[in-house]
């Protein structure tokens, strides 16, 4: 395996750094360096560093702009990591890589930037997303970093994120790549990916850099970054391929653990994926699916409110009664006027159904204490007139 793209990374396997935990998954050798002031289950812990260690063994590939990092002195390794992260948001990897190369030709250094004309600058580096909005925040940095730090890319977190179209993610792969100093680079993949792995427990990438800050071993920060992010484009995706990935992490992913036993409920209750425009007149238990963009909070039931996680939320119902079947029942729950009569009429204001499941058995309460040993839940959510924890489970995006 050509692992070229690790070679720039001290790497050993993290034997050293694995905790010692017990069979109840709590610690034996509490290491305060390693864990930093977080509380997080041993397993965890040695599982994700496991995680990394499988990816860094098997991965031979780098994302565009770790590439483009490899060569060029600090000065040139600054200007290109800088202005090829900017280009990356939102856009492909191939696109980001294209763009750069083909850019970096006619530009050279900050003043070259600063003398281009933006609307050459536009044709250069379409098609990169938000491509007219990139090239001004390129001109205005330029200007600023010649003025202000007499044209070289300036090498602190506090400085970086100062100029315009610059992030925290950006910062700290400039950090990182081209300055080879401590900093942890947090995009949309390494925040999804962390918390599907529940080693942290987060809303969005500041938060998740902060938690990696304070748990993560120093010697995975330059790191982590390029492995997850080719792996979180190619099979950690937001829809993830885990029939694509390594046997040895699906044996301990906790996210693909979630996944699979849920199947294994649809298929223990006889359930069976429907459309809406297709749902029978009978009755029967239904599951439905419902995706939520952002974190809200929302109150429900008699002034009852809740943080309600960006992610997914499945809805155990029922069907049975006299007057009801699972068309006219579903039906009232995919209405825009809705009644606001149970709960899950106040989640669905703000969340989409992308699912639909049904069984012809009576089974919600079976269901939905199966679903309780495993999934996470809304305490309380949907089950006022039966023994269940809570009808309404939760799994992150
Ligand atoms: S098993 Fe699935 S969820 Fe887990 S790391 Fe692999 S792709 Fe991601």
């Amino acid at each position: 395996m050509d692992n070229n793209h690790n070679s720039r990374y001290e790497w050993n396997t993290p034997k050293n750094n694995l905790l010692n935990c017990n069979t109840d998954g709590n610690i034996n050798n509490i290491n305060k360096d390693e864990l930093g002031k977080s509380a997080i289950s041993c397993t965890k812990f040695n599982h994700f560093l496991r995680f990394l260690d499988i990816l860094h063994k098997n991965l031979n590939k780098d994302s565009a702009v770790e590439e483009i990092s490899k060569v060029g002195n600090e000065e040139i390794r600054a200007f290109k990591v800088l202005i090829s992260t900017v280009l990356s948001a939102r856009t492909k990897d191939e696109t980001t890589s294209e763009v750069s190369k083909r850019l970096f030709k006619r530009i050279k250094n900050i003043d070259d930037l600063v003398t281009i004309n933006q609307s050459e600058l536009e044709k250069h580096i379409y098609p990169v997303g938000f491509y007219k909005t990139k090239a001004k925040h390129l001109k205005e940095l330029a200007k600023i970093v010649k003025n202000d730090y007499n044209g070289k890319i300036p090498n602190r977190l506090e400085d970086l994120i100062k100029l315009p179209g610059v992030g925290r993610k950006t910062a700290n792969l400039v950090i990182t790549l081209a300055f080879d100093d401590y900093g942890i680079c947090v995009d949309t993949h390494v925040h999804r990916i962390c918390n599907r792995w529940e080693y942290v427990d987060t809303e969005n990438p500041n938060e998740t850099e902060a938690e990696l800050r304070k748990k993560l071993p120093k010697k995975y920060w330059k790191i982590i970054n390029n492995l997850l992010v080719v792996y979180g484009r190619e099979v950690c995706s937001p829809i993830p391929k885990c029939d694509k990935c390594f046997d040895e992490i699906k044996e301990i992913c906790p996210y693909y653990k979630k996944l699979r036993y849920f199947s294994e409920i649809l298929n223990k209750y006889n359930f069976r994926k429907v459309s809406k425009n297709n749902i029978p007149n009978e009755k029967g238990t239904y599951i439905l699916k419902i995706k939520l963009n952002n974190s809200k909070n929302i109150t429900f039931g008699k002034n009852k409110t809740e943080r309600f996680k960006k992610g997914y939320y499945f809805y155990v119902g029922s069907a049975m009664g006299n007057s009801n079947n699972l068309k006219n029942r579903i039906g009232r729950h995919l209405r825009d006027d809705k009644k606001m009569h149970w709960h899950i009429d106040y989640l669905l204001k703000h969340g989409n159904i992308k699912e639909i499941y049904i069984s012809n058995k009576p089974v919600e309460s079976e269901v939905s204490k199966d679903l309780i040993k495993m999934i996470n839940f809304v305490e309380g959510f949907g089950s006022s007139d039966c023994k269940c924890k809570s009808h309404l489970f939760y799994l992150k995006p």
